[in-house]
């Protein structure tokens, strides 16, 4: 069978985004993703869901060109001309992405932007979704956990879209509600906003109103190393684990001598190089994978093999995404036998979508694994035409939490740790 690559669309697009709080600002009003199609043929198509931020955007608008006459099985000559085309500069980085800037960082992500389209390709032209591409899924649902965040109620001019939650008890609620609406098995706080106290106060009282779900509380790095024990130590035999409190290996692996719950993070672990320096300072103990960083759904099936190896745990982070992204974490958490976690998603929170409603639903807090093939989700055209109108008209072009609050309270610094 010849498959090859024809055409590359790739669509910037913008959707709502609730006012949701964390330790550098707030969410703007409009979050921004690309779309990228691939069609082998006027009716072969595979889709993948990338940053759409100016960075991003420029870095897969100069690969496209190249993946013409490519077959999406070969994904190893996919890398290469990728990596030709970008060149070897360490350039501005994509706005989601964390850590310093590097040529192998930006390489890793816009790599993987394509690769997933090329994988719903291959699936897509073969008849078989894409966990069996990865192995085969070894369950038939994710579990995905229930995502908190303290917000407002609306961001500044806008109408209200949700209950304002900044004490325990609205957190509580909002738990209640997204447990109510979608099942969740277990819960993580986007934390790094409130007093370290308030926050301990937030998952006690979680704690009390679901005593069995597990708990993750995450302040992206916004505490220093003696608030991270604290923090840690008043919630001994209450999380899970603890995301990110501090920065860098050698303050989580000081924590982590320290606390009694394991440390994960998609901050201080965000490629391949960081690995040896963790597993050797020991300073965490659950890595959050991230297809969109990591380099695609193969290479995070290799993380995950790495993790097995040296004992580390699996979770899944998550930036705002919509439903292509999400069918795309869903295969691949579906193929990892040691993604033993609930997975994270923003997908509670936004009200857009680019994809055809109906096929990707929570039943008790899981996402059934498609089983058509490719990815197992469609384009929705009317959808992605008016989300790209909303890109244009909306003036955000880079994810700029600090800059956004900074606009609505002049004093914010956005420094981190800030307590
Ligand atoms: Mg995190």
């Amino acid at each position: 069978m010849t498959v090859q690559i024809t055409e590359v669309r790739i669509t910037p697009v913008a959707v709502k985004d609730p006012p949701l709080l964390n330790s550098v600002g707030v969410h703007e009003p409009y979050a921004l993703r690309a779309v990228i199609e691939l069609y082998a043929g006027p009716d072969l198509l595979g889709l993948s869901e990338a940053y759409g931020d100016d960075p991003s955007l420029e870095r897969l608008r100069r690969v496209a060109p190249a993946l013409i006459g490519l077959d999406p099985f070969d994904v190893h000559e996919l890398h290469r001309r990728t990596a030709t085309a970008l060149g070897e500069a360490p350039e501005d980085m994509p706005t989601d992405m964390i850590g310093p800037p590097s040529a192998s960082k930006t390489l890793a992500a816009t790599f993987a932007a394509f690769e997933v389209a090329c994988l719903d390709l291959q699936g897509r032209a073969i008849g078989r979704p894409v966990s069996d591409l990865l192995g085969g899924a070894v369950r038939a649902a994710v579990p995905f956990s229930g995502y908190l965040f303290y917000r407002w109620a609306g961001h500044p001019g806008h109408p209200d879209d949700g209950p304002e939650a900044l004490t325990p008890d609205s957190i509580v609620d909002q738990a209640k509600d997204l447990v109510a609406r979608y099942g969740f098995g277990s819960l993580k706080l986007k934390g790094g906003v409130r007093p370290p106290d308030e926050e301990i106060a937030a998952i006690r009282a979680l704690r009390a109103a679901f005593p069995d779900h597990p708990l993750r509380l995450d302040p992206n790095t916004n505490w220093t190393v003696p608030t991270s024990i604290h923090v840690g130590t008043e919630l001994a035999g209450v999380l899970e684990y603890l995301e990110d409190p501090t920065a860098g290996l050698e303050g989580m692996a000081e924590v982590a001598r320290a606390v009694p719950m394991p440390l994960a993070t998609n901050m201080c672990v965000t490629t391949f190089e960081d690995l040896p320096a963790a597993i050797e300072q020991r300073s965490v103990q659950v890595v959050l994978s991230d297809h969109h960083f990591w380099g695609g759904l193969r290479e995070s099936v290799i993380l995950a093999g790495i993790c097995r190896t040296f004992d580390l745990g699996l979770s899944m982070h998550s930036n705002t995404h919509l439903g292509i992204s999400l069918a795309a974490m869903t295969q691949l958490a579906a193929a990892i036998p040691n993604l033993t976690y609930a997975c994270d998603t923003h997908i509670p929170w936004q009200v857009e979508d680019v994809i055809e409603p109906g096929v990707l639903r929570f039943v008790d807090g899981s996402v059934p694994v498609p089983t058509t093939p490719g990815l197992g989700v469609t384009l929705d055209r009317d959808a992605l035409a008016r989300l790209h109108e909303q890109y244009l008209t909306c003036g955000v072009r880079r994810r700029d939490d600090i800059g956004y609050m900074r606009s609505i309270v002049p004093s914010w610094s956005g420094i981190r740790p800030m307590f």
